[in-house]
C-alpha cells in the first residue's frame, strides 16, 4: 500500500454582503491498495459488516467499488434524499456512510438512536464549506418574512437555521408549492441549483452565492463543440451545473432522475454532467449504452476539474474497513442543533412520502413527463 496524499482545493467562500472570495480546502487522496490487498480488505469489511450489525450506505459519487459492495451486501447505493431515508429505516444500529460529511450529520440527525460512521471526516463540500451558519444566519436575519429553504449540502446548524431543507431530487416542487401559498424564499447556499428552480418556479428567490467546485468546472463552450461531434446524444445535466450548460441540456435532473431518464430514453448515447462516479450505476441501468462525460476545463487544469468529487473520493474501502474495526470517525450531533435541524428535514420527508402517494410513474418518459415536472426538457 502507498501513502495517502493530501492536497488544497479551492472553492468560493460568500460573504453575507453577496461578495465573494476564493478559499481552499484540505482534501486527501486515499493510498491505493493492490489486487490481493483489496481482497483482503473486501473480505474483512464485509465480516465487519456483520459482527457490528452495520450497514453501508452509499452515494453514487463514491469509488465504484465502495457502491459495488454496498449492493452485494444490502446496503444501498442512492442520493443524498435516499440515503437519509434508507438509513432512517435501516434495521442495522450502525449506519457506515461513504459520501461527505453533511451526509452523515443527515442520517445522525435523522437516527439519533443509531451510531454513525464515516470513512474520513473531514471529506466535506464546497457547498458546505461556502456556507458557514453564522455569516448565512445574518443573512437571513436581513430578511425575517422571507422562508428560508436550503439545500441538503449544508452543516447541521444551517438546517437548524432553516425552514426546509431540500435535496436536488425535490427542491423544485417544495419551492413550487411554497411558491403557490405565496411565501417568498431565501436559497442557499447553491446559486445555480437556486438560479434553475427561480425560473422553473417564478418564486421570488434571493439566493446565497455558493457553488459545487465540481459542476462549476463544465463549461458551455466546449459543450457545443462537444455535441457538434456527438449530434445524436442526449445531454443530462445536474442543475449544480452553471445556466449555459444546463440551457444544453435535454434533462436536467437530480442523480437518481438522470438515472431514470436515461433508462426511460431510446438514445444509444449521453453526454452526462455530473461527478462521473455516476457511471458505476447509471452502465448498469443502461448497459451497452455510451455515457460521455461533459467537457470541464481539462483533467490537467485542476484537481477539481475531472468531474470527480475531491472530497467524495477520500473515501476508500480500506477506511472503511478501519472505522469498522476501531469504532472511529464517529459523527456527533449536539442534541439542541439535532432538534432543530430535524423539523425542517422532517419536512422534506413528509413532503416527499405524499409526493410518493400522488406520483405513479409508468416508466415511459414520455408519459411521465406531467409526472416528472422536474425532469423535463431544459
Ligand atoms: S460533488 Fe460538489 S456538491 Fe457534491 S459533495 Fe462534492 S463539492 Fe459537494
Amino acid at each position: 500500500m502507498n501513502q495517502e496524499v493530501t492536497k488544497w482545493v479551492d472553492f468560493i467562500q460568500p460573504t453575507r454582503d453577496g461578495q465573494a472570495e476564493i478559499a481552499q480546502a484540505k482534501a486527501k487522496v486515499p493510498a491505493s491498495l493492490s489486487a490481493e490487498e483489496e481482497a483482503r480488505v473486501i473480505t474483512e469489511l464485509k465480516q465487519l459488516l456483520k459482527e457490528e450489525d452495520a450497514v453501508l450506505v452509499a452515494h453514487y459519487y463514491t469509488d465504484p467499488r465502495i457502491q459495488a459492495l454496498a449492493e452485494e451486501t444490502g446496503g444501498c447505493v442512492a442520493d443524498s434524499l435516499e440515503m437519509a431515508r434508507f438509513g432512517r429505516d435501516a434495521k442495522e444500529q450502525t449506519l457506515v456512510v461513504a459520501g461527505v460529511r453533511f451526509m452523515g450529520e443527515t442520517a445522525k440527525i435523522l437516527s439519533p438512536e443509531k451510531r454513525v460512521l464515516m470513512a474520513d471526516l473531514e471529506a466535506t463540500c464546497s457547498l458546505d464549506l461556502g456556507c458557514p451558519e453564522e455569516e448565512f444566519s445574518q443573512f437571513c436575519d436581513q430578511y425575517p418574512d422571507r422562508t428560508v429553504v436550503v439545500y441538503a449540502n449544508t452543516s447541521a446548524k444551517v438546517k437548524a437555521r432553516a425552514d426546509w431543507v431540500v435535496t436536488s431530487a425535490i427542491g423544485l416542487d417544495i419551492v413550487r408549492e411554497l411558491h403557490r401559498a405565496g411565501e417568498k424564499i431565501i436559497w442557499g447556499p447553491d446559486k445555480h441549483l437556486g438560479h434553475y428552480i427561480q425560473q422553473e418556479t417564478g418564486a421570488d428567490m434571493i439566493l446565497w452565492q455558493g457553488s459545487c467546485i465540481v459542476h462549476d468546472e463544465f463549461k458551455a463552450d466546449s459543450l457545443a463543440l462537444f455535441r457538434q461531434s456527438h449530434p445524436d446524444a442526449m445531454v443530462l445535466a445536474h442543475p449544480e451545473s452553471p445556466a449555459s450548460v444546463l440551457a444544453q441540456a435535454d434533462i436536467i435532473g437530480s442523480t437518481s432522475q438522470l438515472i431514470k431518464a436515461a433508462e426511460a430514453s431510446n438514445s444509444t448515447r449521453f453526454i452526462v454532467a455530473t461527478d462521473r462516479g455516476i457511471f458505476y450505476k447509471m452502465q448498469q441501468a443502461v448497459p451497452g449504452k455510451e455515457l460521455l462525460i461533459a467537457p470541464t476545463a481539462g483533467e490537467s487544469a485542476t484537481c477539481k476539474s475531472c468531474a470527480m468529487c475531491p472530497w467524495m473520493a477520500m473515501n476508500s474501502l480500506a477506511k472503511l474497513r478501519d472505522v469498522l474495526e476501531q469504532g472511529i470517525n464517529e459523527i456527533k450531533v449536539e442534541e439542541e442543533i439535532r432538534l432543530g435541524a430535524v423539523k425542517s428535514l422532517n419536512r422534506m420527508l413528509d413532503f416527499s412520502e405524499k409526493m410518493r402517494l400522488n406520483v405513479q410513474a409508468s416508466g415511459d418518459l414520455a408519459d411521465d413527463q406531467a409526472l416528472f415536472q422536474h425532469v423535463g426538457p431544459a
